[in-house]
């Protein structure tokens, strides 16, 4: 086992995207950062490999989040390596927009898959095993305020995660652990901007008072905020960083 006494931090798609950036962010933080993904194991390496040569530290682990033995190996190994978890960043995540009446049970199942039980499993890890003193940051979205059609599914598993972010907040009393919700507004990464034609990516710019899209760094600063000293107040709440738009 590392004798590093660094605190710990799991972020789930990280190999790109607003996952990479909260890496990026939490080892610049000090804390020990692995990257988990499912797919791209180059992306992820290389991800890894960059900030430890920023010189910090990090490691790349490949789990599904939605395959709950995947997820309960990704901490048995974390534990067994680095002796402790602190920090649960539960951010991986697809997106798939369709009307209600055109929407397919593969894409219903899909998005509850990776989406819903794919924040459940870690949650529930992070529940068993992060130390007192922790932080679990769950991920929704602000089209949970918006209600914007085409996004049914996909923003009715984020109201889901914010509710059981909730109640998690208070099924962990007296163990000085915060558990939240950050809920971007469309950010600039694959997820928002696959598919989408320029009008309608220069719709989505203007919508905010701010006038542009949110960058990954916005929503790694948000993360770095609830992860460190300064966000320990802040318990059982969704944190909108949309830059104004609802
Ligand atoms: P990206 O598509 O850019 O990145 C998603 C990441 O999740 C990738 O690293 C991907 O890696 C990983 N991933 C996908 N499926 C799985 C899985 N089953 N298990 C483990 N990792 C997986 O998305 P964003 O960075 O934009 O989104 C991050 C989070 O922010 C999501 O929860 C999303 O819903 C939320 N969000 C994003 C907004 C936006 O406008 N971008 C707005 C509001 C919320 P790989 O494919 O290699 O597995």
């Amino acid at each position: 086992m590392s004798t590093d006494q660094r605190k710990v931090a799991i972020v789930t798609g990280a190999s790109r995207g607003i996952g990479a950036a909260i890496a990026q962010r939490l080892g610049q933080d000090g804390f020990s950062v692995i990257v988990n993904y499912a797919g791209d194991s180059a992306t992820a390496e290389a991800l890894a490999k960059q900030i430890k040569e920023c010189g910090h530290r990090a490691f790349a682990f490949k789990a599904d989040v939605s395959d709950t033995d995947a997820v309960k190996k990704m901490f048995d190994t974390v534990v067994s390596e680095f002796g402790f978890v602190d920090v649960v960043v539960n951010n991986a995540g697809i997106m798939e927009l369709s009307k209600i009446a055109e929407t397919t049970d593969e894409s219903f199942d899909r998005q509850v898959a990776v989406n819903l039980k794919g924040t459940f499993n870690p949650l529930r890890e992070a529940a068993r095993r992060v130390r007192d003193g922790g932080r679990i940051i769950n991920f929704s979205s602000s089209v949970v305020g918006l209600l914007p059609p085409t996004y049914a599914v996909y923003a009715s598993i984020k109201a889901a995660i914010e509710t059981m972010t909730k109640i998690l907040a208070k099924e962990l009393r007296g163990r000085n652990i915060t558990v939240n919700t950050v809920a971007p507004g469309p950010t600039a990464t694959q997820l928002f901007l696959k598919d989408k034609p320029q009008k309608v990516i220069d719709e989505f710019t203007k919508l905010a008072p701010l006038e542009r899209l949110g960058r990954p760094e916005d929503i790694a600063g948000v993360v770095s905020f609830l992860a460190g000293p300064d966000g320990g107040w802040v318990n059982g709440q969704t944190l909108r960083a949309n830059g104004g738009i609802v």
